[in-house]
């Protein structure tokens, strides 16, 4: 058996936080490779070094001076390092790192030095081989990530160490150039390694005991999802649900890892387990609620347009010119409605407009903004009837009016779309109906 563990920036933001982890990795010895992040916040306005870095760099690529900014970020580390009684110097590292800093190496090269850093200084304190995730995790020219280089080279590279530690976030391109993934990418080097190890579970420990059923900040104390699919955590984690990054789930789905994630804080807590399949019923019919504001809507009408082949076709190309993608596109018989981020659309509002006045001949267009999307998914709402009757009869009560319904035919989950301002109510609706009552 073998595990893979990546720990978030709050779980390594301090020495204290530090032996949390290391008792954690210690009580299991299938915990075998580490994922560390930078060190994140320690308290609540505190900053992450991943932000630090990239402010720092900013100094140094307009020709200014950096050297407090960069005093600053030595300064999270050494306190670490003394906070432990580590007998590790990174004096020499940060010398190489002010060096490239005045040579322009670039933002990427800067944000990544805060995982490398941190997993230098936790290798030292387990005893782990350090495995640079420049050496390992491998991009294209383009840099796109390259899944079948880095997961030869990791996994051989893995069988040769017991115990590893391979710092999250980075890798580099074919040249040497280090690359990084998107903000909060280390998640997505955690499942990448668990591939390349073929491990049993990939565990993410960070400062929350699992995925919650909806957003802490709008429904007060919601309850814990306990079991979740790769799919229903898909569409959650793609309608705003945070925790975990969206492409994370990629690697170890391909080879059904399951990913466990765990609070540091917390290390007796279960947490949520996201799985393939499972046979373990949602406590709810829903597994979860999440949502995004900010999207409008662009209403096409034109009579008899069901029957006029090619109409759908003309009316998303005018989008697809426009380098616009779309959300959902309910349709009716003479109406067709295309949904969009309102912040990508605004600017080319009337580009779009004229275009499909051009192509599509369109009786009338109209534009509706600042509306939301709420997803309620569950794969128990399959096998239930009766679902939809009491997402809208809720709603109804709470006197919000539902825009635009949408349900994909693996009634999965249910998209609906209403004004921006009845957001809040309309999620607090749906979660009191299937939670609180659970009729
Ligand atoms: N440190 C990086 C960030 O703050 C990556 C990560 O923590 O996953 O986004």
């Amino acid at each position: 058996m073998s595990k893979v563990v990546k720990f978030g920036g709050s779980s390594l933001a301090s020495a204290e936080q530090f032996q949390k982890v290391a008792d954690i990795i210690r009580s299991d010895p299938e915990r075998r490779y580490v994922v560390p992040s930078a060190p994140g916040k320690r308290f609540k306005n505190d900053t992450k070094v991943t932000d630090m870095l990239y402010a720092c760099y900013d100094l140094a690529e307009a020709d200014q001076d950096f050297e407090q900014a960069f005093s600053a970020i030595e300064a999270r580390y050494r306190e670490i390092i003394e906070g432990l009684n580590l007998a590790v110097s990174l004096e020499g590292e940060f010398e190489t790192i002010r060096k490239n800093f005045r040579e322009k190496a670039g933002s990427n090269y800067a944000a990544s030095r805060g995982e490398y850093l941190n997993g230098i200084i936790l290798a030292a304190y387990l005893g782990f081989t350090f495995i640079d995730a420049a050496d390992v995790v491998c991009f294209d020219n383009e840099g796109t990530f390259d899944q079948d280089k880095t997961n030869k080279l990791l996994s051989a590279r893995l069988a040769e160490s017991e115990y590893a530690v391979i710092p999250g976030f980075y890798g580099a391109m074919p040249d040497g150039a280090v690359k990084t993934f998107s903000r909060g990418g280390s998640d997505i080097t955690g499942s990448i390694v668990a591939k390349a190890a073929q491990a049993d579970v990939y565990e993410n420990w960070t400062d929350v005991s699992g995925f919650l059923v909806a957003d802490p900040c709008i429904i007060p104390n919601p309850k814990r999802i306990d079991v979740i699919t790769y799919r229903e955590l898909r569409e959650l984690s793609y309608m705003g649900a945070g925790v975990l990054h969206e492409d994370s789930i990629f690697p170890v789905r391909q080879e059904n890892i399951p990913i466990n994630i765990r609070n540091t804080n917390a290390p007796g807590d279960n947490g949520t387990w996201i799985v393939g399949s499972t046979c373990q019923k949602s406590k709810y019919v829903i597994t979860g609620i999440a949502g995004k504001k900010g999207f409008c809507c662009v209403n096409i009408e034109k009579a008899k347009m069901n029957g006029e082949v090619g109409f759908g076709r003309k009316v998303l190309e005018a989008f697809e010119e426009n380098g616009i993608s779309f959300e959902h596109i309910p349709s009716g018989i003479d109406t067709l409605t295309v949904f969009v981020h309102q912040d990508e659309f605004m600017e080319k509002e009337q580009k779009v407009a004229s275009y499909l006045y051009r192509v599509a001949q369109p009786d009338a267009i109209e534009i509706e903004a600042d509306l939301a999307l709420i997803a309620v998914v569950g794969r128990g709402m399959k096998s239930t009837r009766g679902t939809a009757g009491r997402i809208f009869s809720a709603l109804a009560h709470a006197n919000v009016n539902v825009k635009m319904i949408d349900q994909g035919s693996s009634e999965l989950n249910i998209i609906i779309g209403v004004a921006n301002e009845d957001f809040e109510i309309a999620i607090k609706a749906i979660y009191d109906i299937f939670v609180l009552t659970n009729l």
